[in-house]
């Protein structure tokens, strides 16, 4: 039978604290797959800096509810939008809805992805597909609608000195391998190569577009990696910083890229992952 873990055994929760000031006032975000983990916190944070935000889920619509009624307590608009990013219907609908709230777009985070995990030769071309087709797909055609639209309208200087701002989630393993998770590592890897391409292409029209690759953070995808003490000193073997990442680690840092703090900064990947990339070459949770 399964231990069940004691709770007060399991390490504290760090959640930095930083306080928000409203550098993205004025601002349209979408992040997509916003209903949980990391999103979520990049949902909230953003609407904090100021940011008006469409928060997209696929499953859950009274979780994103709420993160709605979270942003609107902090002063922002918010609306909830359902829509899977891998069907480009579904895709063109969200941003139609978004159009029709808020006019415009000059955020999106391009954060929805899934883990569908098997060794390779038990790996179905279904589970293949799933994990490219969110994972890269989605942000392929995210990505395409959100420029589509910063072209048009170019730069809104009482806004931001961009004309749009894109950021992709990525993950360590956009460059550590990783075993038993090919589609996700190769999906991961495309981004990469996906969202330096946009950036070079899209640089002229004061497009910016960057990654942030997370090491392991405390969310719903990697819970097997720290739910228990011992999975949790595990992975601390891997993590020179010795904490788990926590959604609100990336949040902070979405919200400084999408600002023109970071207004020089195109083409960039930011890995937030307490040092585990300084020893490549291992299997991590993320
Ligand atoms: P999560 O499972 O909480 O978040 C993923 C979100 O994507 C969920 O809200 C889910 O409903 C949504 N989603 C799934 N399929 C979708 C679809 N077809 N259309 C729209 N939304 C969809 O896990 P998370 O850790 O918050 O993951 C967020 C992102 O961060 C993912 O891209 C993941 O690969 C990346 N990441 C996470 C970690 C980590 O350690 N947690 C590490 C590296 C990268």
């Amino acid at each position: 039978m399964a231990k069940t873990p004691d709770p007060s055994s399991l390490p504290e929760v760090v959640k930095p604290s930083c306080e928000a000031i409203k550098i993205l006032k004025g601002q349209k975000a979408l992040v997509t797959g916003a209903s949980s983990g990391i999103g979520e916190a990049i949902a909230l944070a953003l609407g904090k800096a100021g940011a008006d935000v469409a928060v997209n889920y696929i499953a859950d619509e009274s979780t994103a509810q709420g993160v709605v009624e979270a942003i609107r307590k902090e002063g922002s608009r918010a609306i909830a939008v359902h829509g899977d990013v891998s069907k480009e219907a579904d895709v063109l609908n969200v941003y139609q809805q978004m159009y029709k709230e808020f006019g415009t777009i000059d955020i999106l985070v391009n954060n929805a992805g899934i883990q569908r995990d098997a060794p390779l030769e038990k790996m179905t071309l279904e589970h293949w597909n799933q994990v490219i087709g969110v994972n890269l797909t989605g942000q392929f055609l995210c990505a395409r609608e959100a420029v589509k639209e910063f072209k048009r309208r170019g730069v809104r200087k009482e806004v931001s000195c961009a004309a749009g701002k894109i950021i992709c989630m990525s993950s360590v393993h956009q460059m550590i391998p990783w075993a038993g998770h090919v589609n996700y590592a190769s999906s991961k890897g495309g981004i990469h190569m996906l969202m330096e391409s946009i950036a070079q292409e899209v640089a002229p029209f004061r497009i910016r577009v960057n990654s942030i690759a997370p090491g392991a953070i405390r969310t719903a995808i990697n819970k097997s990696a720290w739910s228990t003490p011992e999975a949790y000193n595990e992975l601390m073997k891997l993590v020179p910083y010795k904490r788990i990442g926590e959604p609100e680690d990336i949040a902070h840092c979405a919200v400084w890229l999408a600002s023109d703090y970071a207004d020089y900064i195109t083409g960039t990947t930011i890995f937030i992952d307490g040092g585990m990339t300084l020893f490549p070459g291992f299997e991590t949770g993320g």
